[in-house]
């Protein structure tokens, strides 16, 4: 595709959340046209773009009519059926990631044998079809085991842990195991939580962002610092296993990998997301170039754009919903009272306990005082 015929130029992102509205505004800097397709015609993409498609992300009629507006297809979540991609792709609409990617992560068991077949560290994990099942996989790996569904899972929504063969039926039950395809892994007893976010490009060019640490709470992304305070040594094998992942699955544009780091200095891989990432909100004002743009010029065929940050440190924090209803954003004029603060509010419509309804980025010389902000900003706004 042409550069000089960029202003042309309409991308068409399945799903309309808010790492879609924030790969349009990144968009909108390059002159570049953004559909979106999503259910929620007040979805947070949807209110900023000029072309939307409202309906289902796994109705074939929506996603053509989409295709149509656009000369290229991404996606902000995995949620679509790799067959329904395969199938924009057989009418010559390029999809990034491609069809085939795409349906080796979206399950996450088939995401794990890709990644182990390929040398890369995961955590011990089996597909399970039954109560009985889990008991002797229990027996046989040691308790206690995470259940997790295969598909569709966000926000740790699919996993239930399970501390010995008396909790089985139970954890069975709640993920719907007979109506839904699940899988057990070990418990990891990790020291921390890791990400890196990759670009590859369609040539195969592979770049990563720093090494950040992620910190859940109740399964949920809350703070991400960045860079992770770790050695040298760590970081660097983490970066270039988090490389090897998205080769390994063949990606092209931007990956966010999820890392455990073991007590030992061992990492391995949580798992992929074929997009761009929470753990990488950040890169809008530490980076040279964010994940969002990173990611249009790695399925545009346009230069990659520098990752490294241009500042020593960051930190990012969520700003989850703690009510249920219409959000009604409060706190604003407190926090922005504090110097350095980046809010980012995604206009959700509605709130529930945990919903990611936007973020607060600060920058800093070392790791403690943009913490300290963050969390004291974060802290006053209110959905
Ligand atoms: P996301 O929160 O990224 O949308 P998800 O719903 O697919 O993801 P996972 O990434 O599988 O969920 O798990 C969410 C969190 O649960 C992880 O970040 C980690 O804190 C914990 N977790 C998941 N799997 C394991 C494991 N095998 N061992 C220890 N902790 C785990
Ligand atoms: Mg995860």
């Amino acid at each position: 595709m042409p550069i000089d015929r960029a202003s042309e130029i309409t991308i068409g992102i399945i799903g309309g959340g808010q790492l879609a509205r924030m790969t349009a505004i990144a968009a909108y800097r390059l002159g570049i046209s953004i559909a979106i397709l999503d259910p929620d015609v007040n979805s947070p993409a949807s209110q900023i773009v000029q072309k939307r498609v409202v309906g289902s992300l796994n109705d074939i009629s929506k996603l053509r009519e989409l295709a149509e507006t656009s000369d290229l297809i991404t996606l902000e979540n995995e949620f679509v059926d790799a067959p329904l991609l395969e199938q924009i792709e057989s009418i010559g609409r390029a999809v990034y990631p491609t069809s085939k990617t795409v349906g080796l992560i979206q399950d996450k068991l088939t995401q794990k044998e890709s990644l182990a077949s390929n040398a890369i560290n995961v955590p011990r994990f089996e597909k399970v079809s039954g109560a009985d099942e889990i008991i002797d996989t229990g027996n046989r790996l040691g308790w206690p085991l995470i259940l997790k569904v295969r598909r569709n899972a966000y926000d740790g929504r699919g996993n239930e842990l399970i501390s010995g063969p008396d909790e089985v039926r139970f954890a069975w039950n709640n993920l719907n195991g007979n109506s839904r395809k699940l899988m057990v892994e070990e418990l990891v007893k990790f020291d921390k939580e890791l990400a890196v976010m990759v670009v590859r490009n369609r040539e195969g060019i592979t770049v990563a962002y720093p090494v950040v640490e992620t910190i859940q709470k109740e399964h949920i992304c809350h703070i991400v610092k960045a860079p992770a305070q770790i050695s040298v040594d760590i970081s660097k094998n983490a970066a270039n296993m988090a490389k090897s992942s998205i080769e390994a699955i063949g990606g092209v544009g931007v990956f966010g990998v999820e890392m455990f780091l073991l007590e030992d200095g061992r990492v391995m891989i949580n798992e992929i997301a074929p997009r761009p990432h929470n753990s990488g909100h950040y890169t809008i004002e530490a980076c040279f170039t964010s994940q969002y743009e990173n990611h249009l010029r790695a399925i545009l065929g346009y230069p990659l754009g520098s990752t490294e940050m241009v500042t020593p440190a960051a930190v990012m924090v969520n700003l989850l919903g703690n009510r249920q209803g219409d959000s009604i954003v409060q706190g604003i004029d407190e926090a922005l009272m504090i110097s350095g603060v980046n809010l980012h509010v995604y206009s959700k419509r509605t709130t529930r306990p945990n919903r990611k309804m936007g973020h607060v980025t600060v920058l800093g010389q070392n790791i403690d005082e943009p913490l300290d902000k963050a969390v004291k900003a974060a802290s006053l706004i209110s959905f």
